[in-house]
């Protein structure tokens, strides 16, 4: 099912926070229609998944559907599709505010150095304090911060083989649904930004970046949990930057897939 009614990727973590009952400072409210699905599952999931694509926008979302095909079926087949606004154009911030539910200029959290170094407790902290536990998969600068903070913490090296990155993320997410007591999982793939930054061909990425998700989608099926895939920020792709400077700046969006697959 899909909404005309744009949301904001600020409105991720307060939905998250609702529906773990835990308490997030936030202005931007949770997403009703969310909540009401994953309630209205059975039975109702004790674990959520959530999965970064890194530069999956809505256009690109819907220009390599074919390759997609498998997230598409996600919505089809019994799935709510959200168009987001992005509060970033940089990984960093967006995935900040994803994680904390807070602009970019509230929570500075703008480079990978400033990691860590925030007051601001994410959702990942904030459900682990309230004794819920949660687990990152992510790259090892993103993931040093979090380690001894919350219950299990996957660190990935970043590598010049990305498809090898993202078939560990892969792995760990998958392996780390394993934990019975597990209430929150935060994943992020790079294999298609990485394709747009160095001109590679994005089809590829499109479909190494599905059959990841459906494996993951899988393994949360067989937890019946609850999985959200959204991106943080437009794809970075040449051709296109040169067309939108010449068009000033135009907002971009991503697409937010939350589905119990
Ligand atoms: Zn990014």
């Amino acid at each position: 099912m899909f909404f005309m009614q744009k949301l904001s990727l600020l409105q991720i973590a307060p939905t998250l926070a609702e529906f773990f009952g835990v308490h997030l400072t936030s202005q931007a409210l949770q997403v009703e229609q969310i909540l009401k699905f994953a309630y209205s599952r059975r039975p109702v999931p004790k674990v959520v998944v959530l999965v970064v694509i890194d530069s999956l926008d809505f256009r690109f979302y819907s220009d390599f559907a074919d390759e997609l095909r498998g997230i598409h079926e996600l919505v089809e087949r019994d799935g709510l599709l959200f168009e987001c606004e992005t509060v970033s154009s940089h990984t960093t911030p967006a995935i900040a505010s994803i994680l904390v539910g807070l602009r970019p200029d509230s929570h500075k959290i703008l480079t990978s150095n400033d990691v860590g170094k925030s007051k601001i407790k994410s959702i990942l902290e904030i459900l682990e304090d309230e004794g819920k536990p949660t687990a990152a998969v992510i790259e090892t600068k993103g993931a040093e911060p979090l380690l001894g903070r919350i219950s299990h913490v996957f660190a990935v090296d970043d590598r010049e083989d990305i498809r090898e990155y993202d078939a560990l993320i892969k792995t760990h997410t998958i392996s780390v649904l394993k934990k019975q007591d597990l209430r929150l999982v935060f994943s992020h793939l790079r294999t298609i930004d990485r394709f747009a930054h160095r001109g590679w061909v994005l089809s590829v990425a499109a479909k190494v970046t599905n059959d990841n998700v459906m494996a993951i989608a899988k393994a949360v099926g067989e937890r019946n949990g609850l999985l959200l895939i959204c991106g943080d920020h437009e794809t970075h792709l040449k051709d296109r930057k040169a067309k939108q400077a010449s068009h000033g700046k135009v907002p971009t969006t991503v697409p937010l897939i939350v589905c119990c697959p």
